[in-house]
C-alpha cells in the first residue's frame, strides 16, 4: 500500500493540468498521477490532422515528459474505488491511499456499439478523426476523393468536442470546393441530435456553410451498423410511426463513435445516474464524498466536454482540493466554460465559447473576434496559438487565460 496526499486518476488533459496547477500552488505535496499509457495526446489537433494541416506526430508527446516535476507517476490503470476507506485499487493489484482524490480518466469511445465498425476502420473508406492512427486516413480519403457519396455521422450526446463531427465535414467540403470536385460530391450529415449545434447563437453561421457546400442534413438519424466491404451504412430514425431503418451506400464515411463513461467509473460508487463521476457543477466536488473531485470528460457536469473546459476546471479543482486537504470548504467556482472552435473552412473558424445553460462567454472583445461569425483570427488561434498554450501553459499549471472565480462572485 502506498500513501499520498493527493491521487489523480488519469494523466490526460485534465489530469496533468490539475496536478500541475496543484503543485504550482503547493510544491511539497505527496501527489501521484495514475496513468497506464506512455503517450499523451493533444486531441484537439486531430481535426487538423484529418484536414492535412498538422502532422499526426505533433499531437503526441511522451507522458514521462509531461508528468509535473514533484509528482509521482504510477504507471498503471485504476480498477476500482473504495471511497469509505480512501483507497484506489489498481489493475496490477496495488492499492493507493489518499487524503484527496481527483478523478479524470476521460470518456470511453464505444466503437463496438456499432456492429461492423471496428473491423472496417481505416479501410473501405471508413475513417474517424477520433483516433490518432485514423485521422491521417481521413486526410488521405479526402485528398483522393473525386466525387461520390460522403457521409458524416454524429452520435447521441454527450460526446467530447460536440463540434468535431461537423468540423471534419466542413474542412473536407472546403478542400473539395477548392479542388473543383464539390459539385460531384453528394454530402450527408447524419446526427442523432435534433439541432446542428446546441447553442443557437452559432447555428446561423454554420447554416451558411451547410448551404454553400450543399450538405444534406438528417436530424434524429443514428448510425447503427456498417458493412465495410459493401460500403453500406445503416441509419435508424425515430418518427411518429416508430423506428425506420435505411441502408445508404457510401464512397467515404467519417464516423464519430458513441461515447459513454468508462466502465470502471460507471460501476463505481462515485457514478451519477449518467455513469459519469457525480460532481457539484460549481465546485466540481462529489456531493457525497467531500474529499473527491472530478473534472474533464469523465465528470457529470453539463459543460461541453472539451480540453478548453478542462483548462478552466483545473485551477478550480486545484483550489478546492487544497482547501479539502486543509479541512476548509471549497473556495473556487467553475462557470461551465467550454470552447469549440468550429473549423468552417481552412483559414476560418466560428469560435463557440459558452458556459452552463448556453451562456456565451467570449474570451475576446467583440471587435477582435465575434464568435458567432467566421473569423481568420480564430483560425490563427487554433492553428498556432492554442497548441503552445496547451503544452506550455495548461499542462504546466500556468493559468494564462483562466482565473478561478471565488464562489458567489
Ligand atoms: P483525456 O485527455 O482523454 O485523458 C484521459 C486519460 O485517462 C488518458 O490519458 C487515459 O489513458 C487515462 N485513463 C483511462 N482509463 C484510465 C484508468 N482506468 N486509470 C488511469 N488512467 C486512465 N477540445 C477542445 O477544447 N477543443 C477542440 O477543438 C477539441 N477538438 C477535439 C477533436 C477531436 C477529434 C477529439 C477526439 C477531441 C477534441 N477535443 C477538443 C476534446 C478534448 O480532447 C477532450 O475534452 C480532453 O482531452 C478531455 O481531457 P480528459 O483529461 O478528461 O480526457
Amino acid at each position: 500500500e502506498e500513501d499520498y496526499d493527493i491521487v489523480v486518476v488519469g494523466g490526460g488533459s485534465a489530469g496533468i493540468a490539475a496536478a500541475a496547477s496543484i503543485l504550482k500552488r503547493r510544491d511539497h505535496l505527496h501527489l501521484a498521477v495514475v496513468e497506464p499509457n506512455e503517450d499523451h495526446y493533444y486531441q484537439p489537433g486531430w481535426t487538423m490532422v484529418g484536414a492535412g494541416v498538422f502532422d499526426a506526430a505533433v499531437t503526441r508527446r511522451e507522458e514521462a515528459r509531461l508528468i509535473p516535476k514533484g509528482a509521482h507517476w504510477v504507471k498503471a490503470a485504476a480498477r476500482s474505488f473504495q471511497p469509505d476507506a480512501n483507497q484506489v485499487m489498481l489493475q496490477d493489484g496495488r492499492r493507493l491511499s489518499y487524503k484527496v482524490l481527483i478523478v479524470c480518466p476521460g470518456i470511453k469511445l464505444d466503437w463496438d456499439a456499432i456492429p461492423g465498425l471496428a473491423a472496417t476502420l481505416g479501410r473501405n473508406g471508413v475513417t474517424s478523426n477520433y483516433r490518432y492512427d485514423l485521422a491521417p486516413y481521413t486526410h488521405r480519403l479526402v485528398k483522393a476523393f473525386k466525387g461520390g457519396r460522403a457521409l458524416f455521422t454524429q452520435p447521441v450526446m454527450p460526446i467530447k468536442c460536440a463540434g468535431a463531427p461537423q468540423k471534419a465535414m466542413y474542412l473536407s467540403c472546403h478542400r473539395w470546393e477548392k479542388a473543383g470536385v464539390l459539385g460531384a460530391a453528394d454530402v450527408h450529415f447524419h446526427t442523432a441530435g435534433g439541432v446542428l449545434f446546441g447553442v443557437p447563437d452559432y447555428v446561423p453561421a454554420l447554416m451558411d456553410y451547410v448551404e454553400r457546400y450543399g450538405i444534406n442534413l438528417h436530424f434524429g438519424s443514428r448510425l447503427v451498423e456498417i458493412d465495410g466491404p459493401r460500403q453500406t451504412a445503416v441509419f435508424e430514425r425515430a418518427d411518429g410511426k416508430g423506428t425506420q431503418r435505411a441502408a445508404e451506400r457510401f464512397d467515404m464515411i467519417h464516423v464519430v463513435p458513441p461515447q459513454v463513461a468508462p466502465d470502471f467509473i460507471r460501476e463505481s460508487p462515485l457514478a451519477a445516474a449518467s455513469g459519469f463521476v457525480e460532481v457539484d457543477e460549481t465546485t466540481l466536488r462529489h456531493p457525497h464524498y467531500s474529499n473527491i473531485f472530478a473534472l474533464g470528460d469523465a465528470c457529470s457536469a453539463s459543460n461541453a466536454k472539451t480540453a478548453a473546459a478542462a483548462r478552466a476546471q483545473a485551477p478550480v479543482v486545484a483550489v478546492n482540493a487544497l482547501a479539502a486537504l486543509d479541512g476548509r470548504p471549497p473556495a473556487a467556482a467553475y462557470n461551465g466554460y467550454g470552447s469549440c472552435p468550429l473549423t468552417v473552412e481552412a483559414g476560418k473558424i466560428v469560435l463557440a465559447e459558452f458556459g452552463y445553460g448556453g451562456k456565451l462567454l467570449p474570451s475576446f472583445p467583440g471587435w477582435l473576434i465575434d464568435g458567432t461569425r467566421p473569423s481568420r483570427l480564430s483560425w490563427l488561434l487554433k492553428d498556432t496559438i492554442l497548441p503552445p498554450v496547451y503544452w506550455h501553459g495548461m499542462l504546466k499549471g500556468r493559468e494564462w487565460m483562466v482565473r478561478p472565480q471565488p464562489i458567489g462572485a
